[in-house]
This record gives structure tokens, sequence and C-alpha cells, in this order.
């Protein structure tokens, strides 16, 4: 099973296209999605809400009848550390290999995730190429890494989506259109509930 974590604020594209991507280069049968509720890594005060950005995951991925979004980590209270997600999915769905899909960005970050060596342990890690972090740097943190904690981490085939939320978020504020940058259910729940103008 993939798991797409994410704070999806607002969801995109990219991040569709990079799920049902390693859905199917890795033959998963399933992807969870999971928005953060309060992750440990960004400012919430400035963040949509957790329903919100839950709302909108729901919205982006419901004709895919392969792609699931959970709410445990907009339900549980405090930082959300993706340790505790992990920890609660092996034991909820025993004999389930969890393979946790990323972009390149998050990589390089990871062993500044809370237990983090423990998390490389209990999951397998799929990550995509971006264009904001080199080729090299991020080969060399996934050598580096399998070689301290004898891991592997997959590289994903995909072309580069140079999209981000906070592109789009930039966009709304200038008024620019966001058409095709994410599916129009979600464009039309961010300009209802007015999202991202301030
Ligand atoms: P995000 O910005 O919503 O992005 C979700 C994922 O999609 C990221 O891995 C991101 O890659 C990738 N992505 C976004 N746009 C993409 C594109 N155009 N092409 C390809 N990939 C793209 O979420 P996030 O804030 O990075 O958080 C990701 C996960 O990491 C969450 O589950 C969060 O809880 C977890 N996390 C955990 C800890 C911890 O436990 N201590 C700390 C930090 C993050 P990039 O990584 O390259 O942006």
């Amino acid at each position: 099973m993939g798991i797409m974590g994410g704070t999806f604020d607002p969801i995109h594209i990219g991040h569709l296209i990079l799920a049902e991507e390693a859905k199917n280069y890795f033959g998963l049968d399933k992807i969870i999605f999971i928005p953060t509720g309060r992750p440990p890594h960004k400012h919430w005060d400035n963040m949509a809400e957790p329903i919100k950005r839950y709302e909108m995951t729901l919205l982006a991925t419901t004709d895919n009848p392969d792609f699931i979004v959970s709410s445990i980590e907009i339900d549980r209270e405090g930082t959300t550390y993706t340790i505790d997600t992990i920890k609660y999915l092996i034991q909820k769905y025993k004999d389930t290999e969890f393979y946790f899909i990323t972009g390149a960005d998050s990589i390089v970050e990871i062993s500044n995730w809370k237990n983090s060596k423990e998390l490389l342990s209990l999951c397998k890690f799929i990550t995509a190429k971006r264009a904001v972090v080199s080729d090299n740097k991020l080969e060399k943190t996934i050598s580096e890494i399998e070689k301290k904690l004898g891991v592997s981490i997959d590289i994903l085939p995909i072309p580069y989506i140079d999209i981000s939320s906070t592109n789009i978020r930039n966009k709304i504020k200038k008024n620019e259109s966001i058409k095709y940058y994410l599916p129009d259910s979600v464009r039309d729940y961010i300009f209802k509930n007015k999202l991202y103008i301030d």
C-alpha cells in the first residue's frame, strides 16, 4: 500500500501524478492520502485549516477508486509525526507492506524527522526528483542514508512537474488563473471558501 503524506495546502496535479505513477510503477494496490494535522516543519497559523485541506484532498481523489483519504493525522492532537502514523497503520493493516511516497525535498530532510532511523526501517521510501533539489544532491543523500542504515530508497522515474502549493497560493493572491494546476473541484472549493486570498 502506498502512503501519500502531505500538507496539501492545496493539493495539486503534481501530488496526484506522483501518487498515480508510484502506484503503477511499484504495482501498489491502493494509495492512502494523509493530509497532515499540525506538522512539525510548517507554521500552522499560515496554513488552511486541517479540515479544509482534508476536504480538498477528498475532492481531488474522489474519481480514482484506488485512492483513499485518511483523517488520522488531522484527528490527532498535538504535533503530527510520520512515525506515529506509520506505527498506527502497521497495527491496523497487518501483513501489509507500506511505501511512503515523497518528493526529493523531503528525502534530503528526512534525517531531521522524528525517529527517522526507525521510520526508514518500518516502511519503504519512494522519491521523485524535483527541480528544487539537484539530482546530484538527491543521489548523494540517498546513498549516504542507504549506507548508514542499510535500507534502500527508490527513485521513481517521472518527469519534473514544476508546480508547488506555494506557487498556487501566490497566483491566487495575485488574482492569476490556477486552472489546470489542480482539479476544477478543488479550484471551486478554494474560491467558495475564499482561501489564500490574504
Ligand atoms: P506537501 O508540500 O503537500 O507535498 C507532499 C509531497 O508531494 C511531498 O513529498 C512533495 O515533495 C511532493 N510534491 C509536491 N509537489 C510535487 C511536484 N510538483 N512533483 C513531485 N512531487 C511533488 O507536503 P509536505 O509538507 O512536504 O509533507 C510531506 C510529508 O512529510 C507529510 O506527510 C509530513 O507529515 C511529512 N513530514 C514529517 C516530518 C516528521 O515526522 N518529523 C517532518 C517533515 C515532513 P517535496 O518533499 O520535494 O516537497
